[in-house]
């Protein structure tokens, strides 16, 4: 079935036609706020996710239950989530890489736990210290804790478009640890651009053979923007019928690989081209660029996101207080 998409016979597709809702996750506050090295305040890191529910955002993922030593700024993963005010349409996500975060993570108001494996064999050994197959064999234990607990399970997958150790990935390796998860039960698939890799032609390679390997599954696609081509790929998932996209206020975020690197596609940014494109996103655009100037004021550096720097396209300017060029 791989062999298909291989030759480029696509199974069919229906694209996500205008009109149609979107879901969008925040994921900044565990993507973005992990990677900063000074110590965000737990009081900063809840007024951000606030705000992103005040602002119509309806999933977020907070933060990731991983030792402090690993990533020290992550440290006060039960104390923010304790701190969001949320309403009952609300989802909230986190990370969980063994059964000790998932035994913490079930002890707080967390909806959704999130899995992950690389694809990449090279890069598992340097992200978690561990081969494919023994991050996989970590995993039933710790979806029979989330359960118990009540809690659903995301599998998500990372460096799916490419590896920044090997290159290209091969999509079987995807789709091994696909039905992987599938055979857990996971019905929620995360496909990660861990490096910003991804590109239009091989977004549509690996969509399409996940089609025809686990067609009962739900795909998130989780783009980062570091080649400045993520929003393009946003428009590549739809053509593809993927509805559930990943995306960081601000642009929040990087690459360790590459030192100054942007980070997530942006929130805003998405929330734009969507609703520009007439789909719905229930997201307020000035309220979300209002958190995003927030984030900024609060890691004290630019973010790279666009339209908090141009609010929407029919913002108005004073003609008076543009000066006029000479001649
Ligand atoms: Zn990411």
């Amino acid at each position: 079935m791989v062999e298909l998409a291989k030759a480029g016979v696509s199974p069919s597709v229906s694209p996500v036609v205008p009109g149609a809702r979107i879901e969008i996750c925040e994921v900044g506050p565990r993507d973005g706020f992990q990677i900063e090295k000074r110590q965000i305040p737990t009081d900063d890191k809840i007024a951000v996710v606030n705000g992103l529910i005040d602002a119509g955002i309806k999933k977020i993922q907070v933060t990731s239950f991983v030792s402090p030593r690993a990533v020290p700024q992550l440290v006060d993963a039960e104390e923010v989530l304790s701190g969001i005010e949320r309403g009952p349409d609300v989802t909230l996500t986190a990370l969980v890489p063994n059964t000790r975060g998932a035994e913490r993570a079930a002890r707080t108001q967390v909806d959704i736990m999130g899995l992950f494996c690389s694809a990449s064999e090279t890069h598992s050994r340097k992200n978690v210290n561990a081969s494919i197959d023994d991050t996989l064999q970590r995993f039933p234990p710790v979806v029979e804790i989330a359960r118990a607990a009540g809690k659903r399970v995301q599998g998500g997958i990372a460096t799916v478009f490419g590896c920044p150790f090997e290159g290209e990935v091969p999509t079987d390796s995807v789709v091994r640890i696909a039905r992987f998860y599938r055979d857990l039960g996971i019905e929620d698939l995360n496909l990660g651009d861990t490096t910003g890799m991804a590109t239009p032609k091989t977004v549509r390679a690996v969509l399409a053979a996940l089609r025809e390997a686990v067609p009962e599954m739900a795909v998130t696609l989780h783009f980062h923007n570091t080649r400045g081509i993520g929003l393009a790929n946003v428009m590549v998932g739809l053509a593809e019928g993927v509805t559930r996209y990943d995306s960081s206020i601000g642009g929040l975020g990087g690459c360790p690989f590459a030192a100054g690197a942007t980070g997530n596609i942006c929130t805003e940014d998405l929330v734009y081209l969507l609703e520009e494109s007439g789909y719905q996103t229930g997201v307020d655009l000035e309220k979300v660029i209002a958190v995003a100037q927030k984030t900024e004021a609060v890691i004290g550096r630019e973010l790279p996101g666009q339209i908090m720097k141009a609010g929407s396209r029919l913002r108005r300017f004073d003609s008076d207080a543009v000066a006029t060029a000479a001649g």
